[in-house]
């Protein structure tokens, strides 16, 4: 079993001083293949110190300096994607096809992203007598998920660099893998002491969040863990920026290309086995198309089966599996494709069977909670008030999706809807526009200027004659 027992600090590799260890299965067969030991409050300080010092220097340099160390880790995860996709195929499931193109290709555009943005960045404004310069905020804590382990990582790495902060990362505990392999490259890339890597669970990102050290706080992950973070960083008063979860929904107009806009749905909620935070896992239809909209969208997931990966975890397989169970006896609830238990052939590792559901209550379990795995549910709206407010009727606020022809409808819709990233017929994600969710979706913002915003403070100089 190969065991991952190290950190990065100040440039180098080193052996974590914690003990505590924890051992994890292959989602793709279920048999026991790596040990991880989490970093304790030793390894958080060395850490921080050496984040602390380098930002003496980095907060200092220049436009290109920034420019050509984000531009020569972008050219390095490129030049690394085959292992880093190995790895997250791996670990996470992402079948290697899509963990080469999005878990390892996306990152790289959004480190290009920052590149771009970075003068307008650091561009100094004029507001009557004064001129406003953004300042890095400081050194910063980032705390990040499993699900696109390397794509968090790079969008608080990359916009610490833009803005002139440090960082000191603890990246999930489920990838130590790709986490390895990550703080590889780090090290060959980026100078000493500017992001540092401390492996972890929650309790290391606890200690983390807690050191005096660390200015503000970045944080990616389930609506619980942002909410213990939000708490421990309100304690210190630090800055937090969080990019939860979310429950997002794909409006079908009626006199859109259903064939076409129902696959792109299908294909972008079921994309990574449903494991996307911004995943259309909710589908609105006209309610005179329901019947129909229903069976392709079930056929068209049955057809997916075959080409999802697994769900990561034993404990994400089973919360998966709680979620079917329970709208399978809900009575507002009609089961259209999938179900519990494994798929067939696919009795080994964390596979799901990709489900359909349609619903009648705006307010079921399986309509307002994000299940994080292959699951859709399908809804019918009378008019496009309705579709309006059942797309904002959950706490979440990630992302929506509007298809159809007509674009005043489009945009009428569009300017109501209570979500951060709204896609037009399938328009492609774009890693240079603000990232982030209303309600709790979250109250950051990550990727391209904004995304580097997060992580400046602006400082308003006055002068006379
Ligand atoms: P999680 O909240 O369990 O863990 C996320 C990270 O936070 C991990 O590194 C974990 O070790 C750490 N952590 C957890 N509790 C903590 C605490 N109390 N103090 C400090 N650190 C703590 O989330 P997860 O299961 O890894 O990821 C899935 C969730 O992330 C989903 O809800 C998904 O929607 C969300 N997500 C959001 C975005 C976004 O940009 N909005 C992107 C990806 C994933």
């Amino acid at each position: 079993m190969d065991t991952y027992d190290t950190a990065l600090v100040n440039g180098k590799i080193v052996t974590l001083d914690g003990t505590r260890e924890q051992v994890l299965a292959s989602p793709l067969t279920g048999q026991e293949s790596r040990k991880t030991r989490h970093g304790d409050a030793a390894d958080i300080a060395a850490a921080v110190a050496a984040a602390r010092t380098a930002f003496e220097r980095w907060s200092h340099t220049d436009a290109d300096t920034r420019r050509t160390t984000i531009e020569a880790l972008a050219a390095k995860i490129e030049e690394r994607s085959e292992d880093l996709a190995a790895a997250i195929n791996a670990e996470v499931g992402t079948p290697e096809k899509i963990a080469k193109a999005v878990q390892a290709g996306l990152p790289v555009h959004v480190l290009r992203g920052f590149v771009s943005d970075l003068d307008s960045a650091l561009a100094e404004e004029s507001i009557a007598h004064s001129s406003v310069q953004y300042r890095p905020i400081g050194v910063i804590a980032a705390i990040t998920p499993w699900n696109y382990p390397l794509h968090q990582a790079m969008c608080k790495i990359g916009a610490a660099l833009a803005a002139g902060c440090t960082l000191v990362l603890k990246p999930s505990e489920l990838t130590p893998r790709t986490n390895a392999l990550m703080m590889e490259i780090l090290a060959e890339i980026v100078p000493a002491g500017t992001i540092n890597v401390v492996p972890g669970d929650a309790e290391t990102g606890a200690q983390l969040i807690d050191h005096d050290g660390i200015d503000a706080v970045s944080f990616t992950g389930s609506v619980e863990g942002g909410r213990a973070v939000a708490q421990a960083a309100a304690k210190a008063l630090k800055p937090c920026g969080l990019e939860l979860g979310g429950k997002s929904a794909g409006i079908l107009l009626d006199d859109a290309d259903s064939e076409v806009a129902l696959k792109a749905m299908v294909n972008g909620g079921l994309l990574n086995s449903g494991q996307t935070c911004n995943a259309l896992t909710r589908i609105l239809v006209p309610q005179a198309m329901i019947g129909d909209a229903a069976a392709q969208i079930g056929t068209l997931a049955e057809k997916m089966a075959a080409r999802l990966g697994p769900v990561i975890s034993k404990d994400q397989y089973d919360r998966v599996q709680g979620f079917i169970e329970r709208a399978q006896e809900d009575d507002a609830v009609t089961l259209i494709a999938g179900g519990t238990g494994h798929p067939e052939g696919q009795e080994q590792g964390y596979f799901v069977r990709p489900t359909v559901f349609v619903c009648t209550d705006p307010k079921a379990e399986i309509v307002t909670k994000e299940v994080f795995g292959p699951v859709l549910v399908v809804l019918g709206y009378a008019d496009e008030d309705e579709a309006v407010a059942l797309a904002n009727g959950t706490d979440y606020g990630l992302a929506a999706a509007v298809w159809g022809k007509d674009t005043s409808r489009i945009d009428a819709i569009t300017s109501q809807l209570r979500a951060g990233q709204i896609d037009v017929n399938g328009a492609p994600f774009n890693p240079r526009a603000p990232f982030g969710g209303f309600k709790q979706s979250g109250s950051g913002r990550e990727m391209g200027l904004h995304g580097i915003r997060e992580f400046q403070r602006p400082v308003s100089i006055q002068r006379k004659g």
